[in-house]
């Protein structure tokens, strides 16, 4: 900040400001001045800070309590990467310091970990490259479909549509859209959980730019008949997206790379240690297959003969740019960090722990809950309140009352292809015995839909607004609390 403020202010880098470089202030208009002092609460230091620690308590996240909310991953981020985030080093970095020389010296660390994080990243997924501009998996989605874009037109297809199952995530219909291309859904196969293969078939054509598939998908079912879909995706030079943003469920077991994807996105704020929720900051790093590196979004990192870093702009058939400057850096850094402690030994753990504890809840649940894949599951369960509704309890009801039992609710309502879902995802960080009290809560709230179903129709009781009209909370949003 203060290397442009002293270039554009003051001219030359160092100078002071003079009294004749501030522009004299305007007179007030009387109509606008105060007549009498400003009434200003006089608060003693102690009051101030017991009104923010105890604003501070309402914070509920990772940190405070367990918070199984399908498809986001909220898992407890070690807060040495905080830490390491935080080294000045890098934190204070200004985006325009150039490359080598001088002051250059000092991003050659920085260029260093965007280098090898792409290639962690690419060895993580089985993909030739990768780029870390994207901020979230939304932008890594978009990126791709710009890919896809790119990549029809450097062959003259004529592509218009992108093929999507009904059971994915919302963002990945909006992307598709957001590029240019017309959405179609194709229908899960409801005994399976994957999707439908005749749909597919009878979906796909030479129209068809691209195929959009996340796997392990929001089900929680790892979709196993890739090949065919592959097979019959390339007859029609039909593109095959992996959605990553679920990649916790197989790290170090499964690479999309390795069977037949051509583009991935993967969520670092999900997977890879950096805290969410409430919009971010994030990052959706995107990989591809060499054929399609040409139109990665610039700049790229890429190393000198003398193993010094540099930023290239030269692609004349990249998609351009999609973020400012290098996109979210210290989400990148907290990521490189965590990969290089954990090792392939710790990240194969991570997916082991976090399959393990989805299933333990599935199993402990399905019989008091309708659950659609009983079987087993990856990283999460998806769980259903149909039998509950027998007494009139629905999904939102079982949510809310689990707050009142000190946990965030799972994701309700999505898949929406389930009927009151119930998406429960532990992750891998949770002990035994904070699974053991979740899954006694969900038991005493199903024998509560038995007893005495007014109770969990009026909860939450412990929160201080109680139970919103989510419409009205729509309609009148009020943010005070
Ligand atoms: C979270 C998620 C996304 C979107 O990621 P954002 O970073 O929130 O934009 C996409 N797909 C799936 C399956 C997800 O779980």
């Amino acid at each position: 900040m203060s290397i442009i403020f002293e270039k554009t202010v003051a001219g030359r880098r160092g100078a002071r400001l003079s009294k004749s470089d501030v522009p004299p202030a305007e007179p007030i208009e009387a109509r606008y001045s105060r007549s009498s002092a400003l009434q200003l609460c006089e608060l003693s230091e102690l009051d101030v800070v017991r009104h923010f620690t105890e604003l501070s308590r309402r914070n509920f996240g990772v940190d405070t309590n367990f918070y199984p909310l399908g498809s986001c991953t909220m898992k407890y981020n070690p807060k040495v990467f905080e830490k390491i985030a935080h080294l000045k080093g890098f934190f204070s970095l200004h985006p325009l310091l150039p490359q080598l020389r001088g002051a250059g010296l000092l991003t050659q660390g920085a260029l260093a970990v965007i280098y090898e994080l792409e290639k962690l990243l690419c060895e993580i997924t089985g993909m030739d490259a990768f780029t870390l501009h994207p901020m979230a998996g939304a932008q890594g989605e978009l990126t791709g479909m710009l890919i896809v874009a790119a990549y029809h037109k450097y062959k003259n297809n004529r592509k218009t549509e992108v093929l999507i199952p009904d059971e994915a995530h919302g963002t990945n219909p909006s992307s598709a859209a957001t590029a240019g291309y017309h959405v179609r859904e194709v229908a899960t196969n409801r005994k399976t959980g994957f999707i439908d293969l005749q749909a597919l078939e009878s979906a796909m054509g030479e129209h068809t730019a691209a195929l959009m598939l996340t796997n392990p998908n929001t089900l929680g079912i790892f979709v196993s008949n890739i090949e065919e879909i592959a097979k019959l995706a390339k007859k029609h030079d039909c593109l095959l997206y992996y959605d990553g943003a679920n990649l916790n469920a197989v790290l170090g077991r499964f690479r999309p790379g390795d069977v037949f994807f051509d583009i991935v996105h993967v969520n670092l704020h999900k997977t890879f240690a950096t805290p969410h929720g409430g919009g971010g900051p994030g990052a959706g790093p995107v990989g591809v297959r060499k054929n399609l590196e040409r139109f990665l979004p610039i700049s790229r990192v890429v190393k000198r003969d003398d193993n010094t870093y540099k930023l290239e702009y030269d692609y004349p058939d990249s998609i351009g740019y999609v973020a400012p400057f290098y996109g979210n850096f210290l989400v990148c850094l907290r990521a490189y960090a965590y990969i290089l402690t954990l090792g392939a030994q710790g990240l194969r753990r991570v997916s082991d722990n976090a399959v393990l504890n989805a299933n333990y809840i599935l199993h402990s649940l399905k019989d008091l809950f309708h659950a659609p894949y009983p079987d087993g599951c990856m990283h999460e369960c998806v769980l259903s309140a149909q039998k509950q509704t027998e007494r009139e309890i629905r999904a939102i009801d079982i949510a809310k009352a689990l707050i009142d039992e000190g946990f965030h609710p799972p994701t309700a309502y999505f898949p929406l292809i389930v009927k009151e879902a119930l998406m429960i995802e532990p992750t891998e960080t949770e002990s035994k015995e904070t699974l053991d009290a979740f899954i006694a809560a969900m038991r005493k709230i199903a024998e509560k839909a038995e007893t005495n179903p007014a109770e969990l129709r009026a909860a939450p009781r412990t929160t201080p607004v109680g139970r919103l009209d989510e419409t009205k909370a729509a309609r009148e949003m009020d943010i005070r609390y």
